[in-house]
């Protein structure tokens, strides 16, 4: 049925945090880098084929201060681990973090000291996205289900979080 046919009367009613939460599902602008071999799948789903744009979200940005979703597509080395923080830190709330593939969860095949065990270790992640590589179909499911937490989510809620974040790192340093 479509939206017509259930509004006949022309009034949609909402809730402020709802119709923020259906605006911001609706534009996530990721940002642009790869880390490994995952990043070519990652590639492909902005192609015509798979055809991301429905879904508001073709622009990929080449500067983190535009981008509020990080896929992490590809393993996560030491060396990259203090760039991968700066890139988050420059992306402004809300924003959002896909681990895409097994390496970038959890060190994948990888289990030795150059490789980052999991890029939960740097950023805070909000999906988890099994494979090796997760084809073009898995990431986009992945990032439907993003959108389900997306406009879910209550407006302050990342504030929230990075808070506890800030935290973590003084307790840390
Ligand atoms: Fe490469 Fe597989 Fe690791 Fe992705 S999960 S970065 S495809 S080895």
């Amino acid at each position: 049925m479509g939206i017509e046919e259930k509004l006949p009367s022309g009034f949609l009613l909402s809730t402020v945090e709802g119709l923020a939460g259906y605006m911001r599902k609706s534009s996530l602008w990721p940002a642009t880098f790869g880390l490994a071999c995952c990043a070519i799948e990652m590639m492909a789903t902005g192609t015509g084929r798979y055809d991301i744009a429905r879904f508001g979200m073709e622009a990929f940005r080449a500067s983190p201060r535009q981008a509020d979703l990080m896929i992490v597509a590809g393993r996560v080395t030491q060396k990259m681990a203090p760039v991968v923080r700066q890139v988050w830190d420059q992306m402004p709330n809300p924003k959002w973090c896909i681990a895409m593939g097994v390496c970038a969860s959890s060190g994948g095949m990888f289990n030795n000291y150059a490789v980052v065990q999991g890029v939960d270790h740097i950023v805070p992640v909000d999906i988890y996205l099994p494979g090796c590589p997760p084809r073009p179909e898995m990431l986009l499911d992945a990032i439907l289900k993003l959108h389900e937490q997306v406009g879910s989510t209550k407006l302050g809620a990342h504030a929230v979080r990075e808070n506890a974040e800030l935290e973590a790192a003084a307790l840390q340093a």
